[in-house]
């Protein structure tokens, strides 16, 4: 359809004449988008049916990659990238008077995940299609995202993100596929030929509805599916009638309590309001995602024993972790499994990522809870947890002490990662320092009795949205330096290393930073009239807000960069424009209060025309999928300075490698991984080691007032948050960040690593100062970046844990 231009030209004019009944001239962009948008969908939809066919006649095996959170941003710039089409599409909206990028913008950025784990899925995702395997996504189609932040006088305000306000271009609402999903009622116990029969009545039932979106491969025409989820209440027509007769305003608090299953999505840190709702969030996902899963894989006519071979569910943290109690019911209930069979089919076929090691992330839910909204589903999980607890006792018949700390149900609560592990055969985590760490301190007795299920399988990113689509110009350059070999083999960015001292070559990378920092500085005057100047150091933090990725530290830094530069007005400095972008959770006063304190941060050192041209900081409000693709291309400083031990992986840390950005960083995630490829040399490393975070957590010895009474400089900053001067106008405004650091002895040990922290950023201007120097190590990062590929990520999934092989695509089975 668009192999060239003319041709798309002609058809596009033709749509908006036929379905809008207006010529080009008349058009919006909005009109644009959708007519764009309804073309693509139009031209893959044979493809889409393609893929699933040949998925079926080959009885391929199946990868369900179950998420509550799938973090997609934009498809339009993406799907045509993915389809070839970019040049062509853009060439010819440019003939016709417009501009892509315009075109794109009137997208919502479908932002239905909080941060790392919902955007792994979605990069997830574009790798399993492009590499031409066989994996889908399942998850929710939360009504509002996301949060759309604001920033008014410095505070963060939540406003609704109402993304399916205008209709949604990528979407498929597929009716005759929606299934059944029962909660409540009792379970009735009898005996059927000698079997004992699970009968639940009394239950509610609802429909889910799925609606799917396509997920476009790279190159050839390979489309897989991302099936989300959709409330509908299911009263049958006839009590309709009899409620509306009844009470009107009943039946419309009944729709109204069922659609609120897939009104909103939780963010990370909600302090568990609505836990009730939540549980039957995820219930809502596992039954209707197995069940679309089992129907499909019933079409192969073959017997459940092979569903192993055919069907892989992957659990993305714990939240899907009914899938596995869930099964179990399927199994037993519906197709007459009995328990060990229907525990060895299950178990053959869950797989679970483990995202977290921070205690208070760990999933718990109340027994009583899960017991009332899913009766026969909780006595499976209580026989599950019956049945390893005793086989414990029986290999170790004196450690009461282990059996009640791997136990699934203890103390009145139902721990979902001893669920998950107990249910799954493959165990991973997210990058080798966190893999560690579960089998040393976390989950180690579960290694010591499981080992060969627990592996490493470091994040990645794709390449594709990250590098091609986000900073076509240094895509371009680097097309032109090694080839196009690194599309499909990302790893061969490698060669990059070969130029990284040609002058030619670095001044080319030099510009292209440069124009990115120009387009970016652009959007800052527009969003907020202020002017940055493209030749300081864009030093950029942006990812959600938490004590332990600290960007306390950095504000409190920039604070002292404030001081210094005051004391010292002559000095000459390199000027730096510090960047950050970060959602707190609504609940999460801390994190609301430090945002505050860069805001107010900000104010004070922009309009200071006696540090202004040396010191710049920005706060860009909605960080988001769309805005993190402006903002990192434009980076040359990436700040990854977590608290040793806490970051699982990171993502956001190899995107900017990826653009070049060099790295500010602790020894923590996936940053151990890029200092083992990059060394001293190309990364500046600082502050503690996760072990020695452990021991102070463990022994003791770290004393935040110390640090602040020895060190005048932070002492200085500390004060200045609850003292009159240039950042405090009243003392309670910062009282609760000064209270984390003095009363509550700085948990995050910002105070700490604040000396190395410091002593690092000089050491980064050294470097600015030598602008080949800097730009070979940028070049460095990007040539080892290709490591961090989703695509490489996803192939160990497929052959470790999946067991799967690229299909031909559907494409060539046709010739
Ligand atoms: C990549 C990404 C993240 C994760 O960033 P981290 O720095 O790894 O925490 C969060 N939000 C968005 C929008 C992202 O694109």
């Amino acid at each position: 359809m668009f192999y060239n231009k003319e041709l798309f030209k002609f058809t596009f004019k033709e749509q908006l004449v036929s379905r809008l009944g207006i010529s080009v001239e008349e058009a919006t962009a909005e009109d644009i988008y959708k007519i764009l948008g309804s073309l693509i969908r139009e031209y893959i939809g044979r493809e889409w049916a393609n893929t699933n066919f040949s998925y079926k006649e080959q009885k391929e095996k199946q990868v369900y990659y179950f998420s509550m959170e799938f973090l997609i941003g934009r498809l339009l710039g993406n799907n045509l990238l993915n389809l070839g089409m970019l040049k062509t599409v853009r060439e010819g909206l440019q003939e016709m008077g417009w501009n892509l990028e315009d075109i794109e913008e009137q997208e919502p950025d479908a932002g239905l995940g909080n941060g790392g784990l919902g955007r792994l899925a979605a990069c997830f995702l574009d790798s399993l299609a492009s590499l031409g395997y066989a994996g889908h996504g399942c998850g929710i189609r939360y009504k509002y995202g996301l949060f759309e932040q604001k920033i008014i006088n410095g505070h963060q305000v939540e406003l609704p993100d109402d993304w399916l306000q205008k209709e949604y271009v990528w979407e498929e609402r597929r009716a005759d596929k929606r299934v059944e999903v029962r909660f409540w009622g009792n379970v009735e116990v009898s005996e059927e030929n000698g079997r004992t029969i699970f009968k639940t009545v009394n239950y509610e039932k609802i429909w889910a509805v799925p609606y799917d979106v396509p997920i476009i491969g790279y190159g050839d025409s390979h489309v897989n599916t991302l099936r989300l989820w959709s409330a509908e209440s299911a009263m049958d027509p006839s009590r309709i009638k009899v409620e509306v007769q009844n009470n009107y305003y009943n039946f419309l608090n009944y729709n109204r309590s069922v659609e609120s299953i897939s009104e909103f999505l939780y963010p990370d840190d909600s302090g568990y309001e609505g836990k009730l709702l939540r549980l039957k969030q995820q219930y809502f996902l596992c039954s209707a995602g197995l069940q679309s899963v089992l129907r499909t894989f019933e079409k192969l006519k073959l017997p459940y024993s092979e569903l192993p071979e055919k069907v892989a569910i992957h659990i993305n943290d714990t939240h899907p972790t009914l899938v596995i109690p869930e099964l179990m019911r399927i199994l037993i209930d519906d197709k007459g499994f009995g328990w060990d069979e229907a525990w060895e089919l299950t178990t053959r076929t869950v797989s679970y990522t483990n995202h977290t090691l921070l205690s208070e992330a760990l999933e718990k839910w109340p027994v009583k809870m899960v017991r009332d909204l899913l009766p026969r589903v909780y006595m499976i999980i209580e026989e599950i947890n019956k049945r390893f607890c005793g086989m414990l006792l029986k290999r170790f018949p004196d450690r009461q002490d282990l059996v009640s700390q791997v136990a699934i149900i203890e103390s009145g609560q139902l721990k979902m990662a001893h669920l998950a592990i107990v249910g799954s055969y493959s165990v991973n985590g997210v990058a080798k320092i966190h893999t560690e760490l579960l089998k040393t301190n976390v989950m180690k007795p579960f290694y010591e009795l499981f080992p060969e299920r627990f592996n490493n399988k470091t994040n990645g990113i794709t390449h594709r949205r990250w590098l091609m689509h986000a900073n076509p110009e240094l895509s371009e350059a680097i097309c032109e330096a090694i080839g196009t070999d690194w599309i499909k083999h990302p790893h061969q960015l490698l060669g990059l290393k070969t130029f990284k001292d040609d002058p030619a070559f670095q001044d080319k990378i030099m510009n292209i930073k440069r124009g990115n920092k120009l387009r970016l500085a652009a959007y800052i005057k527009e969003k907020q009239g202020i002017s940055v100047d493209p030749d300081s150091i864009f030093d950029v933090q942006v990812k959600r807000l938490h004590g332990y990725k600290r960007q306390l530290m950095n504000i409190l830094h920039v604070m002292h960069l404030y001081n210094e530069i005051k004391d010292h007005p002559e000095a000459d400095r390199i000027p730096r424009t510090f960047i950050f972008g970060a959602k707190a959770a609504p609940g999460y006063y801390l994190a609301k209060s430090i945002i505050k304190l860069i805001n107010v941060v900000a104010n004070v050192v922009n309009n200071d025309p006696q540090v202004s041209s040396k010191l710049k900081v920005l706060f860009l409000e909605n960080y988001s999928v769309s805005l993190a693709e402006k903002i990192i291309p434009a980076a040359n400083v990436s700040e990854q300075i977590s608290t040793a031990g806490k970051e699982a992986s990171g993502t956001g840390n190899m995107k900017f490698m990826m653009n070049g950005a060099l790295t500010i960083g602790t020894l923590d995630g996936a940053n151990v991984e890029m200092h083992e490829m990059l060394g001293d040399d190309n990364m500046f490393l600082f502050g503690l080691r996760a072990e020695e975070v452990l021991n102070y957590y463990q022994y003791g010895g770290y004393l935040a007032r110390e640090v602040y009474k020895q060190d005048p400089r932070i002492k200085r900053v500390i004060d200045q948050l609850v003292s009159p001067g240039p950042f405090c106008c009243h003392e309670r405004e910062f009282g609760m960040i000064y209270q984390s650091i003095m009363e509550h002895n700085d948990e995050f040990f910002v105070l700490r690593d604040f000396d190395s922290y410091t002593r690092t950023h000089a050491s980064i201007d050294q470097v600015y100062l030598k602008p080949q120097e800097w730009v070979s190590k940028s070049i460095e990062n990007i040539a080892h970046s290709g490591n961090f590929s989703s695509d490489c990520t996803i192939n160990r999934y497929a052959t470790d844990i999946w067991d799967i092989r690229p299909v031909r695509s559907s494409l060539h089975i046709r010739k």
